[in-house]
């Protein structure tokens, strides 16, 4: 067992909630009466939520939760933390609990459809057919630093873009055994059941998502690369137990890499991995337009005078230079 002070719940449920309003604001107040910290979304279809708190707090949250018959039989994925995960707590009224902005007509609720559910053993199984395609049902930068060995990256950035993509590459999942997965399962759930009307039948998803994955003592996170991005301060989580590939490349020079950062102009803010060296050598900016960006905040941070930050330009242009 862990000695670790704190914990981060993870966890939704596809439940009718009739006044998600109401809900919201007591929901809000209960978490707050305890002390937690985090990121909730509540609609009408649901809870979808990721929460930090002492032991105590967090024991006390699954226990009022689950005291509510809605949600009886909620399942928490739990993880053992030195600290809070969250700055804050927030509890947020949504149409959905996971955007996956379909039209209303082909909409289609988890509640009614959704694909076969396989447990991680099943799952680390089927992984291993012949007719397997891994698909990835996250956004590019979550499968950049982690992913189940050879999984498709779908090149979105956002979870809304995942339709579309489908159906550019559909030919690619024909006549196959689909198996997707995502962090908690919750995105899974949706989109499965959207596949299926797609007319992808043989689909099946991994149940309680990467995070369940990685704890279960039989698999251990095995045919897992790289580490898990989440959605709190911790940005990833290892899963994979027996071995730790690295899959995660440096921005900028292409190194093995598991160090996010954002890029410094404020609006772009892009997710990168960097080196602590490079995020130095390249202004933490993901291009020339961000680095000179007016408001960049790494020259804020670090007080460049313009003699400095032109310096700093000059280095970044003599090293491509001697690339090519
Ligand atoms: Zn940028």
């Amino acid at each position: 067992m862990s000695n670790k002070d704190y914990r981060v719940l993870l966890y939704y449920k596809y439940v009718p909630i009739e006044d998600p309003e109401t809900f919201r604001d007591e929901h809000l107040q209960f978490c707050f009466d305890l002390g937690l910290k985090g990121r909730i979304l509540v609609a009408e279809e649901g809870l979808n939520g990721t929460v930090s708190g002492t032991v105590e707090q967090t024991n006390q949250y699954m226990e009022g939760l689950r005291a509510d018959p809605r949600f009886a039989d909620i399942e928490f994925k739990i993880d053992e933390a030195d600290d809070h995960a969250f700055k804050k707590m927030h509890v947020r009224h949504r149409d959905e609990i996971v955007n996956l902005s379909l039209d209303e007509e082909e909409d289609v609720s988890p509640m009614e459809d959704t694909a076969e559910f396989l447990d991680p053993k099943e799952f680390h199984e089927e992984m291993q057919r012949d007719d397997a395609i891994i698909l990835d049902a996250r956004n590019d930068y979550e499968y950049d630093v982690g992913h189940f060995r050879g999984a498709i990256r779908p090149n979105i950035r956002t979870f809304r873009e995942l339709p579309d993509w489908i159906k550019e590459n559909k030919d690619m999942l024909e006549g196959k055994r689909v198996l997707t997965y995502c962090t908690g399962g919750i995105r899974c759930e949706r989109f499965t059941g959207w596949l299926k009307e797609e007319g992808i039948d043989d689909v099946g998803q991994l149940h309680g998502g990467i995070v369940t994955y990685g704890k279960d003592p039989e698999v251990q996170g095995d045919l897992w690369d790289g580490q898990c991005y989440v959605f709190d301060e911790r940005i990833t989580v290892p899963i994979n137990q027996v071995e730790h590939n690295v899959v995660g490349r440096d921005y900028f020079t292409g190194e093995p890499c598991e160090r996010y950062i954002n890029c410094a102009n404020p609006d772009c803010n892009e997710q990168l991995l960097a080196s602590e060296e490079n995020e130095h050598f390249y202004m933490r900016s993901c291009s020339p337009e961000c680095r000179e960006h007016p408001r960049n905040r790494y020259i804020e941070e670090h007080g460049l005078s313009e003699e400095e930050v032109q310096a700093k330009l000059a280095k970044i242009e003599a090293s491509k230079k001697q690339e090519v």
